[in-house]
């Protein structure tokens, strides 16, 4: 690593798809920017995603922003000269029942507001789409501009480009405060020194509450864990991400598959969950459905502090990647519905399993924002797991709403103050 820079004008915290988008707008623009990461580039969420990358299925506040993020997908590779496993398949949802393609033609409307492909499939198609015979589910719904990357490649890939760019990525560096004067941000503290700058994105993940708690900026954030398996090399059936009963899967680049459930999160009961239990009432309602726990992050996050400053280490040093136990039942349960929904794909064999933790708003819609009393701090953050396909946009927008005060898209659904200004919180997620 080179010297220690003690001086730039945007500092990014987390280097996960959102930071790094983000850093990498920012270098693009000619912005001196560091990007500072606790643990390693991409050691969180943004690693251990499914890597969809859809429009499908989206809150209608977040689809002017994702039309943004596909369009960047699509030319990142070679704008960076990089593999980042981009591929052009589409999102398929199979419907079980009539309640499912009654949602579908509900969202359907929303997808015509914005003019997107869209479109229902008959029992049929959705056969030959999957290559499979007679299965002759109720139909779907299918978005053939959606696409896929490997999320293991990706934020690695637009970090390196940052650099190249001749911004600064620092791993094994957590922030652990952000100094201000009169109103306005000056710098930042990280484990290893100050660094002075104008304005500070936080992009923090999981943790981006807890880092804003301390700056007074606390805002509804938990987090839910979901397990996720990789198959050994299986025939190729269809290029196509499709969500099916009991079995969501994604072909991968080294001829496996990446295989998960909606549905399959676990949220912890944490004492944050006692804090902000009215707000996500409406949310556990959802497709999501977690399960309900108690664990030992409850007495984990009980003895945390919520407050410290920057010469004290933070519980971000304590946890240099937040690394959850995958549910091996749930994976059984995932491996036999594939096996079931798809016997086109064989004699299917695990090769690996793990697990995320996802963090999520009540109302399931990022932030996107600025705050009060705090000029030049932002935070990019509450993709209640969908982030990943939203990560090139997510660059986009906070690197023209540092830089321009304003995006090219409508941000005021993604305000922070929304979570106490009193309006109310509107949760489209099914
Ligand atoms: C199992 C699973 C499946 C998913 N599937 C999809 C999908 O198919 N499609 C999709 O669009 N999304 C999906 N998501 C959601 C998506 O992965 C996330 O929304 C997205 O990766 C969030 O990116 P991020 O950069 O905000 O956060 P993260 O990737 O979590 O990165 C935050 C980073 O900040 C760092 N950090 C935190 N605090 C500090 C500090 N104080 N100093 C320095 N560094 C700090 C952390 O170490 C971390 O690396 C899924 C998530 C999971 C877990």
């Amino acid at each position: 690593m080179s010297e220690f820079p003690t001086k730039t004008e945007v500092v990014v915290i987390g280097a996960g798809i959102a930071g790094t988008m983000t850093a990498y707008q920012l270098a693009k623009r000619g912005v001196p920017v560091v990007l500072c990461e606790k643990g390693r580039v991409a050691g969180e969420q943004s690693s251990r995603n499914w890597g969809w990358v859809r429009k499908q299925g989206r809150d209608p506040r977040e689809i002017p922003a994702i039309i943004e993020s596909l369009r960047i997908w699509e030319e990142l590779e070679k704008e960076i000269e990089a593999d980042v496993g981009w591929q052009k398949g589409g999102t398929l949802y199979i419907a079980k029942d009539d309640d499912d393609l009654a949602y579908f033609e509900h969202w359907l409307g929303f997808a015509r507001d914005y003019q997107l492909d869209s479109r229902m499939l008959s029992p049929d198609e959705v056969d030959e789409l999957t290559g499979s015979e007679g299965r002759k589910w109720k139909g779907g719904l299918y978005t053939p501009s959606d696409g896929r990357a490997e999320p293991a490649k990706a934020a690695p890939a637009v970090a390196k480009a940052v650099e190249r760019l001749g911004g600064t990525v620092l791993t094994g560096c957590a922030v652990r405060t952000v100094e201000s004067a009169a109103g306005k941000v000056t710098g930042v503290v990280t484990e290893k020194g100050t660094i002075a700058c104008q304005a500070v994105v936080c992009a923090a993940g999981a943790w981006s509450s807890l880092f804003s708690g301390n700056l007074g900026h606390a805002f509804p954030q938990l987090k839910v864990k979901a397990s996720v398996l990789r198959t050994k090399p299986a025939p190729l059936i269809t290029e196509t991400s499709v969500s099916s009963p009991g079995a969501s899967i994604r072909r991968r680049q080294d001829g496996g598959y990446t295989m998960a459930r909606s549905g399959n999160s676990y949220f912890e009961i944490v004492p944050d969950a006692f804090r902000y239990f009215r707000s996500f009432l409406p949310a556990l309602n959802t497709s999501m459905k977690p399960r309900l726990r108690v664990g030992g992050a409850f007495f984990e996050e009980l003895v945390r502090p919520k407050r410290w400053n920057g010469d004290q280490v933070t519980p971000f040093e304590q946890t240099r990647v937040l690394d959850p136990t995958p549910h091996q039942g749930t994976l059984r349960e995932v491996l036999a519905a594939a096996r079931t929904n798809f016997p086109q794909l064989g004699q299917l064999e695990i090769a690996e399993t793990w697990a995320g933790m996802i963090e999520v708003t009540p109302d399931a819609i990022p932030v996107w924002s600025g705050v009060d009393n705090l000029e030049g701090y932002y935070i990019a953050t509450g993709f209640s797991g969908h982030g990943f396909g939203m990560g090139a946009a997510t660059g986009l927008l906070m690197s023209e709403l540092v830089m321009d005060g304003r995006a090219r898209v409508d941000l005021s659904p993604f305000r922070l103050s929304r979570f106490t200004d009193g309006s109310k919180l509107e949760l489209n997620a099914r």
